[in-house]
């Protein structure tokens, strides 16, 4: 649209110089006389010579002066002095020079009046088709891959010093660096070069970062698509799609490609559900069929991101394909600070920051939850209009990362928050007095994303195991909120359903998958397959009779229970307790975690959870 206005506007344009061109040729002519004046001077003998030149006569008069006299060209001088009635004698008597009209001068007085327009005409014309044909063309590429590609040594080179932590996977990820750099060293031993890598690991965890740091190292160029980019509406496009990005991948050699999601064409074929089955399939098998047509050594290495590798495809994983796996881990209190060192490179901080004390306070966060930490952190410093980013600021970043925003604007009558206040002080002090728990480090009655209020408790240390008893903890905290609705107001609200949803999910998965319990022993129940389009319960293969089903029920539902009874216990022991914060946190809105322990005034029975000086 706005390219058709510029290329009419540009026609417009030009049409308009030209005609100032043309009016600046006709002004700068000499004294132009008409055919009736010239007659009427040579009449009167005032006339010495004309000079014919095609249209143009030049007349040259007795007092030296000049004068240009246009006619038409089938009319000859002579002719048009007998028909303005000058006597046939005094035309003779004016000496006449008749010249062929000289090549530039008549042909620009033919030229750029008649043709030039025409001429420009079928330009516009021709702009005008090509623009609809680009137009026509690009719907016509659905095969073409809409692949990216950033070139070696570009502006927005990535290098392993960008990427903090994940130390086993760079020096996995040397190897193919070095594939890339010297190939003569390894053919030279009769060594093939993979040809596949597959990064497995959380969204955000630094996939994409890596594959480009190792095009970056290696200085080569670096092709990315993404899986869900080949599966259209159209049967064939995958595939084509991924004939053309190999393609184009060979044509610049050494190179990485790389397919970001892979698990959306790579699933287990026979798998599938709904239409883009098929597609998913051919998809899958041309990258197969591209990846077994690669000549050894040729210098292409495919890199492929996932985050659920359990459901790949087992022909991907063969030998000559992605063969070389490299598993990204959540990154722990030392990556973390790592990361967001490398974050705050570039960002003024004041001289309060502790980064350390940030990776503590951010367990489970991935590197782009990191990054956006910061990121938020410094968009809300400069929103203040101030120079550097404080440490509350980056407290308050963390939140906004993990629970969306404060929804100020969401005002809460008195009631309502005091229900708020009493739902998360439920949370807290269950938390705060079980011997297992993790410490509690904020309260809040301000609604951030889709909470009214919050209770935050974090882990001392990153742990990968949990027992059986911090799971029956967790289970107690998390129904506190409910627990204290129940014991205040003798009713509950809408407020707790996503607990009761967390906590059913965890009771489930202890019986289920765990093993913790002790009726139903140590065994896995029902093979779990989450599946794209139907919930995970509907799609369950279950692998058990009724009857241990109804086990499984009541094993749930007696874990919940008892939890239930050890959060209402808790609660109705410490009322007082929670009494004398209630007051303080319906006034600042936010308790640390000191002035929490300070108000509810019992030490936390989790011993490594006391505060230290
Ligand atoms: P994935 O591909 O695994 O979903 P990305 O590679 O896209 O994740 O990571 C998103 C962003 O998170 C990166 O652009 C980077 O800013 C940040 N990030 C992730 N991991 C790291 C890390 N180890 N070091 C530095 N930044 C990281
Ligand atoms: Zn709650």
């Amino acid at each position: 649209m706005n390219k058709h206005l510029r290329t009419i506007l540009l026609f417009v344009g030009a049409l308009v110089l030209v005609g100032a061109l043309l009016a600046m040729f006709n002004t700068s002519k000499p004294n132009m006389i008409d055919v009736a004046t010239l007659a009427s001077k040579v009449q009167d003998d005032q006339v010495t010579s004309v000079t014919v030149e095609g249209t143009k006569m030049t007349v040259e008069f007795k007092d030296n002066t000049k004068a240009v006299v246009m006619k038409e060209p089938n009319d000859s001088f002579s002719g048009l002095l007998s028909n303005y009635g000058v006597d046939a004698a005094k035309a003779r008597a004016v000496k006449t020079d008749i010249k062929e009209a000289t090549g530039a001068a008549y042909w620009a007085g033919v030229i750029i009046p008649n043709v030039l327009p025409i001429v420009l005409l079928f330009v516009l014309m021709w702009i005008i088709f090509r623009q609809i044909q680009g137009q026509n063309s690009k719907a016509m590429s659905f095969g073409q891959s809409t692949a990216r590609e950033l070139q070696k040594g570009g502006p927005d080179r990535v290098t392993f010093a960008d990427v903090a932590g994940a130390k086993e996977a760079k020096v996995e990820l040397m190897e193919i660096v070095e594939f890339l750099k010297q190939p003569d060293k390894f053919k030279a031993v009769g060594a093939k070069i993979p040809k596949g890598v597959l990064l497995m690991g959380a969204p955000g965890i630094g996939k994409t970062l890596l594959a480009r740091a190792v095009a970056g190292e290696a200085e080569v160029p670096f092709v990315h698509i993404s899986g869900s980019e080949f599966v259209e509406m159209f049967v064939g496009v995958g595939a084509s799609r991924v004939r053309d990005l190999f393609a184009k991948a060979k044509k610049q050699k050494p190179c990485i490609i790389f397919i970001d999601e892979i698990d959306a064409v790579g699933r287990q074929r026979g798998s599938g559900l709904g239409g883009s089955h098929d597609e998913r399939e051919q998809t899958l098998n041309q990258i197969l069929v591209e990846m077994d047509g690669f000549e050894p050594n040729l210098g292409v290495i495919v890199i492929a991101a996932t985050n659920r590798p359990d459901v790949l495809d087992p022909a991907l994983l063969r030998p000559g394909r992605f063969d070389r796996r490299v598993v990204l881990d959540m990154p722990d209190i030392n990556d973390r600070e790592a990361i967001l060192n490398v974050h705050a490179k570039n960002k003024p901080l004041a001289k309060d920051v502790n980064i350390r004390r940030l990776a503590e306070r951010t367990p489970g966060f991935s590197g782009a939850d990191l990054a956006n930490l910061m990121n938020e952190a410094a968009i809300s410093t400069a929103r203040a209009n101030e120079k550097e980013i404080a440490m509350h600021t980056l407290f308050d970043s963390i939140e906004k990362v993990m629970l969306g925003p404060e929804r100020k604007s969401h005002l809460m009558n008195a009631e309502e928050k005091k229900k708020t206040a009493i739902h998360e002080l439920g949370h807290a002090i269950v938390a705060h007095l079980q011997p297992h728990s993790d410490p509690v480090q904020k309260i809040s009655v301000i609604s951030r994303g889709h909470a009214a209020g919050y209770t935050i408790k974090m882990p001392t240390e990153d742990r990968a195991m949990h027992t059986r008893e911090e799971y029956l903890e967790d289970i107690a905290t998390m129904l506190g909120g409910y627990a204290a609705e129940e014991i205040y107001f003798g009713q509950t609200t809408t407020g707790p359903s996503s607990d009761m949803k967390e906590v059913t999910k965890l009771a489930r998965k202890m019986v289920t998958q765990w093993g913790m319990s002790e009726t139903l022993g140590p065994r896995v129940y029902g093979e779990q397959e989450d599946m794209i389009f139907l919930g995970r319960e509907i799609h369950e293969n279950r692998n058990y009779s009724e009857k241990i089903a109804e086990l499984i029920d009541t094993e749930v539902n007696g874990i919940i229970n008892r939890a239930l009874n050890t959060a209402r216990d808790i609660i109705k022991t410490h009322r007082e307790n929670i009494d004398r914060v209630v007051d303080i946190l319906l006034e600042k809105e936010t308790l640390e975690r000191e002035a929490f322990y300070e108000a509810v005034g019992i030490p936390p029975a989790n011993p490594g959870n006391v505060l230290k000086g």
